[in-house]
């Protein structure tokens, strides 16, 4: 039976530290700001955003959102982007994805100043974490780091498989991995061989977008399985990439969702939030 990691207890504790910090900041009359830019009606991404600020009240940090209607240009969010890089409240700009169909969301990405893109998505950071010397990580694959860090986890020379290649989970994810001395493989939608593969690693991260895909079968005995996926079922509720109730009889470790990584993602925004602040005021420790 799997030991399950609690990301909601790890995610507090992140809070909580970022919290002392941004108060010790305070105290030396810097404000932490971060600006979290909607665009459109889309639910989901009014409940991301919803918990981004509510997650900055906690931690002490100033939000200022703006919400944008759906017809908004690609040029008047520029114009927007501009205008956030330059404002010296804000430290961090978060443009919630996906943007309407009609924004290139790569021109958006790349507008960002490097310095305040605390979700690690400008090509810039992507290089400077490919290198290893970054400031930012970008917050999922961070966050699953620091789950793993939380559970004792050590990962030199252990076979990692991550399933799923994208720019925000997949592809960083393996490069953390990576960095951490693990013997990393990326299996994708073209992958052959996906259930052996992934039932001979140590750990399986899984950022698929697809409900129960990682079943029993294709985990070895005591493995560590961590359940990026967010996945709503038919009647409403949230489900991850694993299936929980089998898997969780076979592996080592195990992150529940919701309560797993979820939480971590938005813990670590802040903490990327909290970093800029501390660079631009050139502050080190
Ligand atoms: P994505 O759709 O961009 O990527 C999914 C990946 O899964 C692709 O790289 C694809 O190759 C792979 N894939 C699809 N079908 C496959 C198959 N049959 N076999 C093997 N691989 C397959 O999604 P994403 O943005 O990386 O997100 C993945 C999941 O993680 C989603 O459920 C998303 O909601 C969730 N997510 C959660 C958080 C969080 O904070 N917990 C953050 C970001 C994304």
């Amino acid at each position: 039976m799997a030991e399950i990691i609690n990301g909601k207890e790890v995610a507090a504790r992140v809070k909580a530290e970022v919290r002392n910090e941004v108060l010790r900041l305070k105290e030396k009359g810097i404000d932490t700001g971060l600006a979290v830019v909607i665009v459109g009606n889309d639910p989901a991404s009014r409940v991301y955003v919803n918990s981004k600020k509510k997650a900055c009240e906690e931690v002490g940090i100033n939000s200022y959102e703006y919400a944008l209607p759906e017809e908004t240009t690609q040029d008047e969010l520029l114009k927007l982007v501009g205008e956030l890089n330059a404002d010296e409240r804000v430290d961090g700009i978060l443009v919630q994805l996906p943007l309407p169909k009609h924004i290139d969301e790569n021109a958006i990405i790349n507008a960002i100043s490097p310095q305040k893109d605390v979700d690690a998505f400008h090509p810039f950071n992507v290089g400077r974490i490919m290198i290893g010397e970054y400031n930012f990580l970008p917050c999922t694959p961070a966050g699953v780091m620091e789950l793993i860090k939380s559970a004792g986890i050590e990962l030199s020379g252990k076979d990692c498989v991550v399933i799923g290649r994208s720019n925000i989970v997949g592809k960083p994810m393996a490069m953390l991995l990576l960095h951490k001395n693990a013997t990393v493989t990326i299996c994708h939608s073209k992958t052959r061989n996906l259930k052996e593969i992934c039932s001979k690693a140590d750990v399986v991260v899984a950022a698929v977008g697809r409900a129960n895909f990682v079943t029993a079968d294709m985990v070895k005995d005591g493995a560590v399985v961590i359940d990026v996926g967010i996945n709503r079922l038919p009647d409403g509720k949230l489900c991850g990439d694993v299936d929980f109730e089998g898997v969780k009889e076979k592996a080592g470790y195990i992150t529940p969702v919701p309560g797993g990584v979820g939480p971590m993602t938005i813990a670590m925004l802040m903490k990327n939030t909290l970093a800029s602040s501390k660079l631009k005021a050139g502050i080190k420790d």
